[in-house]
C-alpha cells in the first residue's frame, strides 16, 4: 500500500493520471475502508421554523476524515460511492448511526426532534430498503415518525415500481418524505403530483439572490403558494443572510436551513443549541 509508505511516494501515480483522477482513484479505494476505519461521522444541521425560530428538526450530513487527505466533502465522495453498491453500505451506516443517536438522546431524557436522512436513488431502489429502516428503528426502539427521508428527483424519474412501493410503505409507517434540491436537475411538477410527498426543499441556488433578483422572488413566492395549495411544507436551503430570511418570512416559507442560523454541527453541539433554543424560544435573529 502506497499509503503505508508515506505521503511522498509516487508509486502508483502515472503521468496519464492528473491530480484529480489520482485522488478519485484513492478515494474510491478508501471509501471501502472508511466505515471500519471509523473515519465517518455525522453532523447535524438544524431546520428552524421561519416564523418563530424554533428548531423543528435537523438534517444528518455525512463527514469523512481521511487519514491522508483530511476532510473530504460529501459532494466529492458521495458521487463516487454512488457509482457502485458502496453507497448502500454507507447509506445503511447512516441509518443505523442516526437511530443509535436518537436512542442515546432519548435515554438521556432529551425531547427529540425528527432527524432527516439523505437517501440516494440506488438505496431507494433496493427491495429491502424499508426493511432496513424498520429493523434499525426496532433495534434502537425508535418511532419511525422521528425520521424524515430526503430524496432527490433522480430517484423519481425512473418511476419504478420498487421506488413507488417503498415510498408508500415509508409513508405508511409514519416517515416524512422531503424532496431535496427542488428546482434543479430533473425537476418536474409531475413528481409532486405523482408521489405523496410532505416537504419541498428549495435548492440554495434559488435562495442566493433573494430578495434582489426579481426572477427568483417570483419563482420563490409562486413555489410557496403552489406548495401550500398542495398541502406541502416548504424548506428554504442555504439561507445565509438576514434579508433572505425576512423575505422568506414575509412569503410564509415554513422552515429555513442555512448558515444564518447554524452550520452543520456535531451531535453534542446540536443538543447544546437545541437546549438554548428551547430556553429562549426565540432566536436573536428573529427580533
Ligand atoms: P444536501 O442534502 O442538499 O445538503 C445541503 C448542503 O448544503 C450541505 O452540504 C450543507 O452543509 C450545505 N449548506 C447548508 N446551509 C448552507 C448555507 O447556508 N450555505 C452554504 N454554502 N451551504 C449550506 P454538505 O454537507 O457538504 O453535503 C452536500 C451533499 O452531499 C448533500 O446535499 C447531499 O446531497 C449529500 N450528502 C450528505 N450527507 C449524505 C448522506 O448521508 N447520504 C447521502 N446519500 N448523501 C449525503
Ligand atoms: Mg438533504
Ligand atoms: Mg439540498
Ligand atoms: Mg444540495
Amino acid at each position: 500500500h502506497a499509503k503505508h509508505m508515506g505521503k511522498n511516494t509516487h508509486q502508483i501515480y502515472t503521468p496519464s493520471m492528473n491530480i484529480t483522477s489520482h485522488k478519485v482513484y484513492y478515494l474510491e479505494k478508501d471509501i471501502r475502508k472508511a466505515i471500519y476505519r471509523d473515519e465517518l461521522f455525522l453532523e447535524y444541521q438544524p431546520k428552524v421554523s421561519s416564523k418563530t425560530g424554533e428548531i423543528m428538526g435537523a438534517e444528518a450530513l455525512i463527514r469523512w476524515e481521511h487519514s491522508e487527505w483530511g476532510r473530504v466533502s460529501p459532494g466529492e465522495f458521495i458521487p463516487i460511492a454512488e457509482e457502485s453498491d458502496l453507497i448502500c453500505e454507507i447509506g445503511n451506516w447512516v441509518i443505523y448511526q442516526v437511530c443509535q443517536q436518537l436512542h442515546d438522546w432519548k435515554r438521556s431524557g432529551i425531547d427529540l426532534v425528527p432527524i432527516s436522512i439523505n437517501v440516494s436513488p440506488k438505496q431507494l431502489l433496493k427491495e429491502n430498503f424499508t426493511q432496513t429502516i424498520m429493523e434499525a428503528c426496532k433495534i434502537y426502539s425508535i418511532d419511525p415518525t422521528s425520521l424524515h427521508i430526503e430524496i432527490t428527483e433522480t430517484s423519481l424519474i425512473q418511476s419504478s415500481i420498487v421506488v413507488n412501493e417503498t415510498l408508500t410503505t415509508l409513508k405508511d409507517i409514519g416517515i416524512t418524505l422531503s424532496l431535496d434540491d427542488f428546482g434543479i436537475g430533473y425537476s418536474s411538477l409531475t413528481h409532486i403530483r405523482q408521489f405523496d410527498l410532505d416537504v419541498l426543499k428549495i435548492d440554495k441556488s434559488f435562495i442566493n439572490n433573494l430578495p434582489d433578483q426579481q426572477e427568483d422572488v417570483t419563482i420563490i413566492s409562486s413555489l410557496i403558494t403552489m406548495a401550500h395549495g398542495l398541502g406541502l411544507k416548504i424548506v428554504a436551503e442555504g439561507v445565509e443572510k438576514q434579508d433572505q430570511l425576512s423575505f422568506l418570512q414575509q412569503q410564509e416559507c415554513d422552515y429555513i436551513q442555512g448558515y444564518l442560523f447554524s452550520k452543520p454541527i456535531l451531535a453534542n453541539e446540536f443538543i447544546t443549541l437545541l437546549n438554548k433554543n428551547r430556553l429562549q424560544n426565540k432566536h436573536p435573529h428573529y427580533t
